[in-house]
């Protein structure tokens, strides 16, 4: 294999981006709502657990988009929602038995900050009746610019807010225009500041690569902005166009978005950008401030992968409230009802609104561990994790096989131990799909590997 085979291989390949093993469109109806209270009603007495909270509304669409959201100009449906919200937090602890103590509490969308400050001051209540929430649990907010006020600002802090993540994907005007979604550095800025005063003691920046119209000098004026206000995270995607599924992005030409090669350029441009600005970088596609927690946990090992991304969080239950929210529980993953309205419904009839997930066995919790540790380490000791799964080397030799012929000199292999050779983690995702036992026919399904 030359180093071109691997590099052409980089730039063509669909791959998943591990936030979970097996990847949430392999999870099916096989698991439902019985296999959720029963995994929900085994979570172990002395463990913190993680919480999710989705809330699926924005007041703009942006074309770019694939996340399932649902735009409103009423307040309506947000009135309803939280109502929902808080009884699904009952049942689910009514099944659990006790107030269990939680790590972390995240809000995700969506838009989170739609919500009106009396929204987030009954969701607050609803959790700490029914959780042991202290002042050592994370709570951080995905945020709006464009969608925040001073009430609303005064309400997270309320909450124990500890960290926010603002997405700007680029501040070009073009571009912005392009993707639907306009927002000036001056209101960015202005919103970085007001969470820090309120007590977000970090702050992450979301930026996209691979957007309409995007050239490394767009990129390069983005991140000098953004490095200008100092956000103590930045993490930087790259943008997949699958119009058939996203069907906003039909309003996306094929033809305004960079081809491949560029691609690559832009991600390699965005990288030294941070890094000169004193980033280091985390995973695949995070920067952190060195003494951020997730740069200190990502140099000491102890970077997890999950359905939010990478975390320093390591609770081994996360559960999931609203519509489409994903659980994971040691026995597997549960995801609600992806409509709203079927979650709506489920929960109206007091029911749990798990639609399908996943039941893990001992070779998919194997695949699992290797899988985020690549995602993570950029290395994996294959003997010591297939024992700890009561498995041995040789369960991987086919794996190790294709490695060698797929990878060739992007992989060290030393005695089952592999680690990638190039420190970016540029050949993580590829690597990570060597391990993938669901991809075998799903290629074009995910977005590209770079
Ligand atoms: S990018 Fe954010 S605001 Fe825009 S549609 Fe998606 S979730 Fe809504």
């Amino acid at each position: 294999m030359t180093q071109q085979d691997a590099t052409s291989r980089l730039l063509t390949a669909s791959v998943p981006r591990y936030t979970s093993y097996p990847p949430a469109n392999h999870f099916s109806d096989s698991v439902g709502a019985d296999d959720s209270a029963r995994w929900i009603a085994a979570v172990p007495e002395d463990t913190a657990v993680s919480i999710y909270l989705h809330i699926p509304f924005c007041r703009r669409l942006c074309h770019f988009c694939a996340c399932r959201t649902q735009g409103t100009a009423s307040d309506r449906p947000l009135d309803a929602y939280v109502g929902r919200l808080e009884t699904e937090i009952e049942r689910v602890t009514r099944l659990i038995g006790r107030r269990q103590p939680v790590s972390a509490v995240h809000f995700g969308g969506g838009t989170p900050t739609i919500l009106r400050p009396d929204h987030f001051a009954r969701i607050d209540a609803a959790l700490r009746g029914a959780f042991a929430i202290g002042p050592d649990t994370e709570m951080s907010v995905e945020v709006d610019p464009t969608e925040i006020d001073e009430d609303r600002l005064d309400a997270l802090a309320s909450m124990g807010l500890t960290r926010a993540s603002i997405g700007v994907q680029d501040f070009d005007e073009a571009v912005q225009r392009a993707i639907g979604r306009m927002q000036s550095v001056e209101e960015t800025t202005r919103a970085v500041a007001a969470l820090r005063d309120r007590g977000a003691r970090s702050v992450n920046v979301d930026l996209i690569y691979g957007l309409p119209h995007q050239t490394t000098t767009t990129l390069r004026e983005t991140i000098d902005a953004v490095t200008a206000f100092a956000p103590d995270r930045a993490a930087i995607y790259g943008y997949a166009h699958v119009p058939r599924m996203a069907r906003r992005q039909q309003l996306i030409p094929q033809d305004s978005l960079p081809g491949p090669a560029e691609r690559l350029t832009l991600f390699d441009t965005a990288q030294r950008l941070l890094a000169w600005a004193g980033y280091v970088p985390v995973g695949i596609d995070h920067f952190a401030r060195p003494e951020d927690d997730l740069a200190r946990a990502a140099q000491e090992g102890r970077l997890f992968r999950n359905f939010q991304g990478y975390t320093t969080d390591a609770a081994p239950v996360l559960l999931g409230f609203g519509a489409s929210a994903l659980s994971r529980f040691p026995q597997g993953h549960a995801q609600n009802a992806a409509a709203s309205g079927a979650w709506a419904k489920a929960v109206d009839e007091g029911r749990l609104a798990t639609a399908r997930g996943w039941a893990l066995d001992p070779e998919d919790r194997a695949r699992a561990e290797i899988i985020e540790r690549i995602m993570c380490d950029f290395a994996v000791d294959l003997p010591a994790v297939a024992a700890g799964h009561g498995l041995r080397l040789a369960d991987f030799s086919a794996e190790l096989s294709r490695i060698a012929a797929h990878l060739g000199d992007e992989v060290d292999i030393d005695a089952g131990r592999l680690r990638l050779t190039a420190r970016d983690g540029r050949f993580a995702r590829l690597l990570a799909a060597e391990f993938d036992a669901f991809l075998s026919d799903e290629s074009g399904r995910y977005s590209r590997a770079v």
